[in-house]
């Protein structure tokens, strides 16, 4: 593996500083095509815990033609052992477009995705009604040669894609609760 992407599949993006982080993996290897790469943690409360609510906001409550059950951001994960909450991603601020703007200076973030506002909402699971998971987070780097050459540091925080992978603790379903495509 080539210097650069080790690093990349190795360093977690700002927006997860606070969990702990144990370095995980999907099913699928989102990083497989070519000059692509992507890295996956495991998050867990500083208490420890990695069981809790994922919260979001449903997009169809922004958008009436949106039917599936898919959640916007700022995202978040309350502990279910000591309730902290901690942010996830939040796609004004994080992402390649959002982190570009902030390089170039330009506070506001560059989002032009929708994004929620008020008091988060707990995802539920659709298979069984429970609503504490394990959650996975994972990062897709485009273009790496181009990534490397282009800028100086902080390349982690260049993600163009996030995925996320919640496992329900009550039956194991794995689910995708959001899909933001191009970041
Ligand atoms: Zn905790
Ligand atoms: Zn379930």
């Amino acid at each position: 593996m080539k210097q650069f992407e080790r690093y990349l599949r190795n360093t977690p993006p700002s927006c997860l500083r606070g969990f702990k982080l144990k370095k995980g993996k999907f099913a699928r290897d989102y990083g497989d095509e070519a000059d692509t790469t992507s890295s996956v943690w495991q998050i867990a409360c500083r208490c420890g815990s990695s069981e809790g609510k994922f919260l979001g906001h449903p997009l169809k409550d922004y958008d009436d033609e949106y039917d599936d059950p898919d959640f916007i951001s700022p995202l978040k994960f309350e502990c279910n052992k000591c309730k902290a909450i901690t942010p996830i991603l939040d796609t004004d601020k994080h992402g390649y477009h959002a982190d570009l703007d902030r390089r170039e200076g330009e506070d506001d973030g560059g989002s032009c995705k929708i994004r929620g506002k008020g008091k988060p909402k707990e995802y539920v699971c659709p298979d069984c009604g429970k609503n504490i998971f394990k959650i996975k987070a994972g990062f897709v780097f485009w273009n790496l040669s181009e990534l490397e050459e282009s800028f100086e540091d902080r390349w982690e925080d260049l993600f163009m894609v996030f995925i996320c992978k919640c496992k329900c603790v009550g039956c194991g379903e794995v689910v995708e609760p959001t899909d933001f495509g191009k970041l």
